[in-house]
């Protein structure tokens, strides 16, 4: 790579956390596979994410030369980061993209703001490896199951007072809840001993359907996630009983907020967040896994922007043939070219800097005065000031971070 290349191609890295889908099944690493045609894709292994920012942990490089993103972005800030990512956004790639694909439920959790974010990056540097937030949006690939936000707290209150088995997690002489009630008892029911757990997940499979009113997808959830992580795990009562379940088509977004609740269930989807990787985890997981309940439940948010289905989904705007997703916070917007065959598409130069990957076709892309070939899983920086244009013969589909 010569001193001026402003768009070139990059591989990531993938990981092998025990939610993601097996083999050759993985999105992922099959995306991966394309970049890097010798990895070996083992059938006994799970492959979760395949990462593509310039974050330490599974970090991405430069295909030709094999140099750590990282590096090379540090060693020409200017060209590559631009100024209002330098002055701004604190002079890294400031949004770190991945694909995942999903088997069974992630952890349930959430990504603590900036504030609580560098005070456990201060006391526990090992665990929480940087002082950021983590905002996070979700494209779907494929069709996307995800417990996300709350629940209308009417709906959440309807099958507490219905259901007897669930009154010993609700604080004593509660007529109408509010968000505290809620906090209090997603508390509750995270602290509940296996025990506990165990006996309202049999009475809640036994609830009736005049009990669980237009809440019966819980009859068929409960077996579901007691298969992946066993009867007496708190995470399938806080999901099944306070929080949104949503099914996404691809194409479809959702936006996680700093300290928001969720709990990633099945699909491949394009994940995009803030450069970070800090979580609190409070369920879907071992216990040993898990980070103090009473921080959990203190640091979660009930905010409006968190509390029904609809809220929860990030809507998109048309340019063109690409999509664009605005998450409410300013490090990176989401891009979505979709050409159909024979099509193209100018990509308009951003401010900062972008990552795209091909999810799907091929064809070729006009950038910075040279011609690129794109094929499925390939994956390029551009520069911030560079216009892109896409052309493809047999159709083809992008996502690209940007710094607007
Ligand atoms: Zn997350």
């Amino acid at each position: 790579m010569t001193r001026t290349d402003r768009v070139f191609q990059l591989v990531g890295s993938c990981n092998n956390y025990p939610w993601g889908k097996q083999g050759e099944k993985s999105l992922a690493v099959q995306l991966h596979k394309k970049t890097d045609p010798n990895f070996e894709i083992k059938n006994d292994e799970f492959y979760s994410e395949l990462w593509f920012g310039d974050y330490p942990d599974f970090p991405a490089r430069v295909l030709e030369t094999g140099e750590l993103l990282q590096d090379v972005l540090q060693k020409h800030k200017d060209e590559l980061l631009g100024k209002k990512v330098i002055e701004e956004l604190g002079g890294q790639l400031p949004f770190l993209p991945k694909i995942l694909s999903i088997a069974k439920a992630l952890p349930l959790q959430i990504h603590p703001n900036k504030e609580l974010a560098a005070k456990l990056h201060k006391e526990d540097p090992e665990n929480f490896t940087d002082p950021n937030h983590k905002p996070e949006i979700a494209v779907a690939l494929s069709k996307f199951e995800v417990f996300a936000g709350w629940k209308p707290l009417e709906e959440v209150q309807l099958l507490f007072k219905r259901l007897g088995v669930l009154r010993q997690f609700v604080p004593a002489g509660i007529e109408d809840w509010s968000e505290l009630t809620l906090r209090e008892v997603t508390r509750s029911l995270l602290q509940a001993d296996e025990k506990t757990v165990k006996s309202v997940e049999e009475a809640l499979a036994k609830a009736s359907k005049e009990e669980l009113g237009k809440q019966t997808y819980i009859l068929d959830l409960l077996p579901r996630l007691q298969d992946q992580y066993g009867a007496t795990d708190n995470g399938s009562l806080v999901a099944l009983l306070c929080m949104n379940f949503l099914v996404l088509d691809a194409g479809d977004a959702i936006y996680i907020p700093a300290d928001g609740i969720h709990a990633y269930l099945s699909g491949d989807i394009v994940e995009c967040m803030a450069r970070s990787n800090n979580v609190l985890n409070a369920g879907f997981c071992p216990p040993a896994d898990r980070n103090n309940i009473d921080m959990f439940a203190d640091t979660l948010t009930f905010k409006p922007s968190t509390r029904s289905k609809d809220s929860v989904i990030l809507p998109s705007q048309d340019q063109g043939k690409v999509k664009i997703y605005k998450p409410p916070m300013s490090e990176f917007d989401m891009l979505r070219l979709s050409l159909f065959q024979g099509e193209g598409e100018d990509i308009e130069a951003h401010r900062g800097p972008g990552v795209m990957i091909i999810t799907h076709g091929n064809g070729t892309m006009l950038a910075d005065g040279k011609t690129f070939r794109l094929k499925e899983g390939s994956i390029f920086f551009v520069a911030p000031g560079v216009k892109v244009r896409i052309d493809s013969p047999g159709g083809l589909e992008a996502h690209m971070a940007v710094v607007a």
